[in-house]
């Protein structure tokens, strides 16, 4: 009876709570009794947690996934000028940073079937001013990283990767060897916003690097650029994750695998549903990387998605389109150098993607449900 008047979300944090609250509530008011509020013992505890979790030497937590991007290019001593190469598919925040610091983003498309960042496209790119080049390893995927550490190390560029959509993936290499996404460049940032896949109760963020010279720069960054108390080498930012996020991501990190098995069982029974239409594509997946399954977004062939959109939307579904607009194209990023028709790929996509709902707490109930109701839409 419940099941079926619950309404669908295309994230349910309520039904994901309702399973874990008693630990959830315990670890917060365990932090209030504390009144270790900033920087206190669960914030180091959560790190040393997510560095094991991840095999990585180094987790520098901060206040949100866009500081992480922000902070990792004030470390790495960026200076305006520089061009900083991402992909024009993603969120904002990645090129947001790169224009706030008064660095040049030079953005290149991307691959047409994984959503990520191009080689052959950022190979292009390259000039003598280029400094880095940010992947983002789009919607729980990662990006194609063993070529793109050749071209970096080739060139000599820092590579940061924008894991806030695929924490907990596994990069895999053409030896057979993983790594988690985010440990594999020069930086890792990554974002607990709520929805993505380690979601924290309000806004949180870390950075990952095994160097540790520049997990010490990177530390100071975020705090004042403070060397030692009330010593500053460098103008820095304040960014810190806060006590009560960090208790509830302890709690939560310990399911993330779990978490994550349960979004590609979700994506699993929407492939076998909606994999063999011509009309829609499923999301693809490479060889080189699993699939965390942020987002379960299918690509849309001569279908008229606000019509789709609507059709489902009447149905209580809803589904969201991850970027409806390029990067290029939006206003605060208008620039001289780009045009439209110059992504071909990027500019298509946003025109036809269309995201599923896809969680946690996704039942079969519901997931046949939707999928019967796209499939009632090619029908008509
Ligand atoms: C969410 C997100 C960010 C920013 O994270 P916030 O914590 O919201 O600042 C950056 N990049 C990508 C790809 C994201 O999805």
């Amino acid at each position: 009876m419940e099941k079926s008047v619950k309404k669908i979300q295309m994230v349910d944090l309520q039904t994901q709570y309702a399973k874990i609250s008693g630990e959830i509530d315990e670890a917060i008011s365990s932090v209030i009794r504390s009144a270790a509020f900033i920087n206190g013992p669960e914030v180091k505890a959560f790190q040393a947690e997510l560095e094991q979790y991840l095999g990585v030497k180094h987790v520098i937590p901060c206040a949100n996934g866009t500081d992480a991007l922000q902070i990792a290019m004030m470390a790495l001593g960026l200076k305006p000028g520089d061009e900083v190469i991402t992909a024009n598919f993603t969120y904002v925040a990645t090129a947001e940073v790169i224009a706030l610091l008064g660095l040049t983003p030079v953005l290149v498309d991307v691959h047409p079937k994984t959503f990520d960042i191009d080689l052959a496209a950022i190979e292009k790119a390259i000039t003598p001013r280029t400094k880095a080049i940010v992947p983002v390893h789009l919607f729980g995927q990662c990006a194609d990283m063993e070529m793109i550490m050749a071209l970096a190390a080739k060139h000599k560029l820092y590579v940061i990767e924008d894991t806030a959509q695929a924490l907990g993936s596994d990069y895999i290499f053409s030896d057979g060897k993983t790594q988690k996404a985010g440990t594999i460049g020069t930086v890792g940032c990554t974002s607990f916003f709520p929805s993505k896949n380690l979601g924290c109760y309000g806004d949180g963020g870390a950075l990952y690097t095994n160097d540790d010279e520049l997990a010490k720069k990177i530390r100071m960054m975020a705090n004042h650029g403070q060397r030692v108390q009330y010593v500053h080498d460098s103008i820095g930012v304040n960014s810190r994750l806060d006590s009560i996020q960090a208790a509830i991501l302890r709690v939560k990190l310990k399911r993330l695998d779990h978490y994550a098995a349960a979004r590609q069982k979700a994506a699993a029974w929407y492939d076998k549903a909606l994999g063999n239409q011509t009309a829609i594509s499923v999301p693809a997946r490479t060889t080189n990387s699993t699939h965390v399954f942020h987002q379960y977004t299918l690509l849309l062939h001569g279908i008229d998605r606000a019509k789709l959109r609507e059709f489902l939307s009447a149905k209580g579904i809803p589904a969201m389109i991850y970027y409806p607009l390029p990067l290029h194209l939006q206003k605060a990023y208008l620039d001289a150098r780009y045009k439209p028709g110059d992504f071909p790929v990027t500019e298509k996509l946003c025109a036809s993607v269309l995201s599923l709902p896809i969680h946690t707490e996704m039942d079969e109930e519901t997931l046949a449900y939707i999928s019967d109701s796209v499939l009632e839409f090619l029908k008509a």
